[in-house]
């Protein structure tokens, strides 16, 4: 299946020193670094292994673990820590080189400061306060990318910041072996799902290509009769049908359709090796439905979805479901639909045609049938919930011409006040951070898509520390945004990512 085991992957933790400490000293340093390492890699918020290194004093050997970590597929980051003085111009070498994503953990051994013992053998050891000083000048003076986290190891807030990284670090593995397909093109005249797929193929790393939808007919048609069996089962097992859908209702051949769309579906996106996919309802040409619940539950699987041709989104949902692994609440594509003016505060429903992933889902999915009116094709089966409430983040990615800009808003999601029956697919109620005005005004002056990746199970520092992996600028609306200086960010934004480009 899709999901991703997280713990197939490891973090390098590579502790720094200098070898005129001499063999006494770099003894302790190995051995602290040993027990700090084993102590993350235990850390159940920590998905991936930590694997300490040996203690690197030469640049030689800086540059030597720098290529192996870049060379060795299960690595997908690399923490440094610098229990004492490591000259830096030891590290220009390997940091040049470094392509794997790098977290700088400034810490120190000992908590405490044992006033009354301290002396110079303890002062030669516990020197992180200035070690690292020595490390956080050379990565910036190189401007290396890579994330900072202060604090003690034994605290769980330092641990959930080495968390939330490693989290955003499988992310950035996923995209560099991530491939998307697409079935048809872009719905038509819309600008904002459109993009250059060369230009983030080399920014993030993901492929996307195109299949006629007639390849995937092919597919759904040779979906066997037994594998349809088994799907309708589970559908029974795991949703409420309504009458029409159940065995010997009237459109219980339309649910069979469905699972037909969804076996030929998976088995299409298994043979191809792809990880995420879009469709578009302008291009069905031979299929009878425009896939409704087989999208739903391939999303839940951990597969990337967009609408109307989107795979912009598309990568970034299955991009954050690999980040999510494991972790409670769900993530979907989404797509800001309607609003509630009248209420106080003003909310957002989100919702798309059918597309909404059920692992955000509150309760049981109903599993329905309605008429699409858009389209033209027959009935589409779909599931139908209410999002599970609480605070969520929706992310959305668009191309800038030049590159990508991820915006996220932070909302907190909150039930229907009233009941929705009429409504026939699943939705969404929140309201945004930090008031509907302020959210909607930045949303529409950072350029914000009506398509975005919904997740209660990521926060927002996930997608910080992946931006920052990927170089890719991030819009942050949240607690403390203000229309001012978010037209401030936008412009010094615009030209900052504009030089850093280069010529
Ligand atoms: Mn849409």
């Amino acid at each position: 299946m899709m999901g991703k085991d997280l713990e197939q992957y490891e973090i390098w933790f590579v502790p720094g020193s200098h070898a005129l400490y001499g063999d006494v000293a770099l003894g302790h340093v190995d051995e602290h670094a040993r027990e700090i390492a084993a102590a993350l890699d235990g850390a159940p918020e920590i998905p991936v292994r930590v694997v300490v290194k040996p203690v690197v004093i030469s640049a030689d050997a800086i540059r030597k673990v720098c290529a192996e970590a870049d060379g060795t597929d299960s690595c997908v980051g690399v923490i440094v820590w610098m229990h004492t003085f490591s000259p830096a111009k030891n590290w220009i070498a390997g940091l040049g080189a470094l392509r794997k994503p790098l977290l700088h953990l400034h810490t120190q051994y000992r908590a405490e400061l044992p006033y009354g013992d301290i002396d110079m053998d303890y002062m030669n050891l516990h020197q992180s306060a200035h070690g690292d000083r020595e490390f956080g000048f050379i990565a910036t003076r190189m401007g290396v990318a890579r994330k900072i986290v202060v604090g003690h190891w034994s605290e769980p807030v330092t641990r959930a910041r080495i968390a939330a990284w490693s989290r955003a670090a499988c992310g950035w593995h996923e995209a560099q072996n991530l491939s998307t397909v697409r079935f048809g093109d872009n719905m038509r005249n819309v600008a904002v799902t459109e993009g250059n797929k060369v230009g983030t193929q080399m920014q993030l790393g993901v492929a996307v290509n195109t299949h006629g939808v007639g390849d995937l007919v092919d597919s759904i048609a040779a979906v066997s009769d037994a594998a349809i069996d088994e799907l309708i089962a589970d559908y029974e097992a795991s949703y409420t049908l309504v009458p029409a859908l159940q065995s010997g209702g009237a459109s219980r051949d339309a649910l069979r359709e469905a699972a037909r769309i969804e076996a030929g579906l998976r088995s299409f996106l298994e043979t191809g090796g792809y990880g995420a996919f879009t469709d578009t309802f302008e291009d069905l040409h031979g299929l009878r439905q425009l896939p409704g619940i087989a999208t739903q539950r391939l999303m839940a699987e951990g597969y990337g979805f967009g609408a109307e041709g989107d795979w912009k989104t598309a990568v970034l949902l299955r991009i954050m479901k690999v980040m999510a692994t494991g972790l409670t609440g769900g993530t979907s594509f989404m797509e800001d639909y309607t609003y509630d003016l009248a209420a106080k505060p003003p909310l957002i429903l989100g919702a798309h045609m059918l597309e909404v992933c059920p692992s955000i889902a509150s309760a049981k999915p109903s599993c329905e049938i309605h008429p699409l009116g858009i389209g033209g094709k027959e009935d589409p089966v779909r599931l139908v919930f209410d999002a599970a409430t609480g605070p969520a983040i929706v992310v959305a990615v668009l191309d800038m011409g030049e590159r990508l800009r991820f915006l996220l808003n932070e909302i907190d999601v909150v039930a229907p006040p009233r009941p929705l029956p009429k409504l026939p697919v699943a939705r969404a109620l929140w309201q945004p951070k930090p008031d509907f005005a302020t959210a909607c005004e930045a949303w529409l002056a950072a350029g914000g898509p009506h398509h975005t990746v919904f997740t209660s199970a990521l926060d927002t520092e996930a997608i910080v520390d992946f931006a920052t992996i990927a170089g890719v600028e991030l819009l942050r609306i949240d607690e403390r945004t203000t229309i001012r200086d978010f037209r401030n960010e936008l412009n010094w934004n615009q030209a900052y990512y504009r030089l850093a480009q280069g010529f």
